[in-house]
């Protein structure tokens, strides 16, 4: 049984329950997060809690929810779940209108769901000596065709799943978008791509989502002595890279060895790559030690 979260409610999910009215369903009219915990700790969790209210302010839809309260919320329902390694999902949407009408009328009552599921393997398997090809992905190109507020974690996530359908109908992992010539962030993830020693990604706009991953793996890479770059990269440039990786809450940061059945470096996880998943991993390791939960 799984306990979920749903408007002040604790519930076993088979019990809860959405109306048909809900924008949420309607209109895909929410927000949403996920935020990993690793052994009871919720990682990151102020800076994933700091977006979902910039997601929530973009979209007009006032909620009251201190960064406290989200905390509770997140630990008891690791605690009912009986999880220590876990994704927490949270969603909120506008709610339930009394007649479905695009005009955005300020619901009484925003729709309220957390809920955690068991952290994928990958994540737990930080001692695995070859995870390089464990992790490694391919990916194909394609225009973006999604709409140009990228930087709002909106639930219409339809074009991403289309364009992350067409990578597995193509029998690769993945899709890197392409807007304009330029490539901007994958289906479900940030890009960065190396050249030399610089490590580049594509600078924050409307166009992709502001990972919370994306600023982390930045962070490291300064702390580590890379020098790094928030520019724009054209697919062309992408293509000849030493190295590409994706990086999100899910992933962590994965290397693209196959880019368009053309192999990216060696056709291998690169060294740079290597390194940073090393001090990724090491950093998450030190961080459980008793580390404040939302830092
Ligand atoms: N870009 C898109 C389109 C995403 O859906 C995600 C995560 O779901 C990311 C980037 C990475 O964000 P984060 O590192 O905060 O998980």
């Amino acid at each position: 049984m799984s306990i979920v979260y749903l408007n002040d409610e604790y519930l076993d999910s088979k019990q809860a329950q959405i109306s048909v009215m809900d924008r949420g369903f309607l209109f895909a009219d929410g927000v949403y997060e996920v935020i990993p915990a690793y052994n009871g700790q919720y990682f990151r969790f102020e800076q994933h809690i700091s977006r979902l209210n910039q997601s929530l302010a973009a979209i007009h839809l006032p909620l009251s929810i201190s960064l406290a309260n989200w905390q509770q919320i997140a630990l008891r329902l690791l605690e009912a779940n009986e999880l220590v390694n876990a994704t927490l999902y949270l969603q909120v949407t506008r709610g339930v209108d009394p007649v479905r009408q695009h005009l955005l009328t300020q619901s009484p009552k925003p729709t309220i769901l957390a809920m955690v599921t068991p952290l994928p393997e990958i994540q737990l398997q930080a001692n695995i000596k070859d995870l390089a090809a464990v992790v490694a992905v391919t990916a194909i190109t394609r225009t973006d065709i999604r709409w140009h507020r990228c930087d709002i974690k909106s639930t219409s996530l339809l074009a991403n799943c289309l364009l992350l359908q067409e990578a597995l109908e193509n029998g690769k992992d993945d899709t890197i978008l392409v807007r304009n010539g330029y490539a901007v962030e994958a289906t479900a993830s940030n890009l960065f791509m190396v050249k030399g020693q610089q490590i580049i990604t594509p600078p924050l706009d409307a166009e992709i989502l502001a990972g919370v991953t994306r600023e982390f793996v930045l962070w490291l890479a300064k702390e580590l002595g890379f020098s790094t770059q928030e520019r724009l990269i054209s697919e062309s440039e992408l293509a000849t890279a030493d190295e590409i990786w994706l990086t999100s809450t899910n992933k962590e940061i994965r290397p693209v060895v196959e880019l368009n059945d053309v192999n990216i470096g060696t056709g291998r996880a690169g060294p740079v790559w290597q390194q940073l998943f090393e001090a990724y991993q090491q950093l998450k390791n030190d961080l459980y030690q008793g580390f404040n939960p939302l830092s």
